[in-house]
């Protein structure tokens, strides 16, 4: 039986291939509504500790202080078997994941970190890339699970963390790609340039990225906005970059830079916006 928490943008979808692959779930998300979608295909757990007789227990949480209020605030961590492998497949931060999981290995659990990256179309479709932390014999064990949900898996080391701590620089430089992206393009629409002949452009040259080959072309353009990925969350992200930048003593100038842009922008949009709303927010700040 696997346990699963957090059945929101990305953990609803992916809960719902490994049901359709056949897998056993006991599912639990605080909000009734997201829960009740499983009725009938999976078992619904009144409340997160419900999941706990699960052997494999993911999490799919908006951040750290999430993942630490189920564990720890709410008890789940307490509830679970000793040789539980317990998957948090949540954005975290990669160290509270690390002293997560010396409190999980006291009571007997495994903890492996395992974010994703590839957003809800990928989350959909199966086609997740798939960073994982942990001992090798864990990842080994949980790779038939990952598969289902993933069309690229990676064992990024032994540290629990690794995969926590390459998501988050992952999305720093995405972040970082989006804004520099939407400043550049957004100069050239005011010099006369038509945006869609500059990607056709950049995407056939060196500054090609996600942002221009996906972010742009899909949800800029065409003004609908709908990732599916938060801009709190990816502020949340580069704030986890710039901690482990901080505490390795890396240089960390254009990554600082980067987020107090993706900052003001978070704090001038609406709570739940997209995060290529950034696009539409530089394009209200053109002078005059
Ligand atoms: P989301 O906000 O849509 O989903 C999070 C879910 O957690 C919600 O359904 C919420 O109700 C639930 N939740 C919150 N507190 C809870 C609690 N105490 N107990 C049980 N459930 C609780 O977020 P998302 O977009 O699905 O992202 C989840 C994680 O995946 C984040 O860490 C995010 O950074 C990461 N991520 C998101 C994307 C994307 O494209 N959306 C892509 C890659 C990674």
């Amino acid at each position: 039986m696997i346990g699963f928490v957090g059945l929101g943008n990305m953990g609803g979808p992916m809960a719902g291939r490994l049901v359709a692959a056949g897998h056993e779930l006991c599912v639990f998300d605080v909000v009734p509504a997201l829960r009740e979608r499983f009725a009938g295909s999976a078992a619904l757990a009144a409340t997160v500790t419900g999941v706990s007789t699960a052997d494999t227990v993911l999490l799919m949480l908006p951040d750290s202080a999430v993942v630490e209020r189920v564990l720890l605030g709410d008890g789940l961590l307490d509830r679970l078997r000793p040789g539980t492998l317990l998957v948090d497949m949540s954005s975290s931060d990669p160290s509270r994941t690390k002293e997560l999981a010396v409190t999980a290995a006291k009571r007997g659990v495994t903890m492996v970190d395992a974010p994703v990256s590839g957003g809800v179309a990928g989350a959909r479709a199966g086609t997740l890339t798939i960073m994982v932390g942990g001992p090798a014999e864990a990842f080994e064990r949980l790779r038939p699970l990952f598969d289902v949900l993933g069309g690229r898996v990676v064992h990024a080391g032994e540290p629990v963390g690794a995969g926590h701590a390459i998501k988050a620089l992952n999305n720093l430089m995405s972040a970082a790609h989006l804004m520099v992206t939407s400043e550049a393009l957004l100069a050239g629409q005011a010099f006369g340039l038509d945006p869609r002949v500059m990607l056709d452009i950049v995407n056939a040259s060196s500054g090609r990225s996600g942002s221009t080959e996906t972010k742009w072309p899909k949800f800029v353009l065409p003004g609908t906005y709908d990732s599916g990925f938060g801009v709190r969350l990816m502020v949340k992200d580069m704030g986890i970059a710039l901690g482990l930048q901080e505490a390795t003593g890396t240089p960390s100038e254009v990554s600082a830079a980067a987020l107090a842009s993706w900052a003001a922008a978070a704090e001038a949009l609406a709570p739940d916006a997209d995060h290529t709303e950034v696009a539409a927010w530089l394009m209200s700040r053109r002078q005059p």
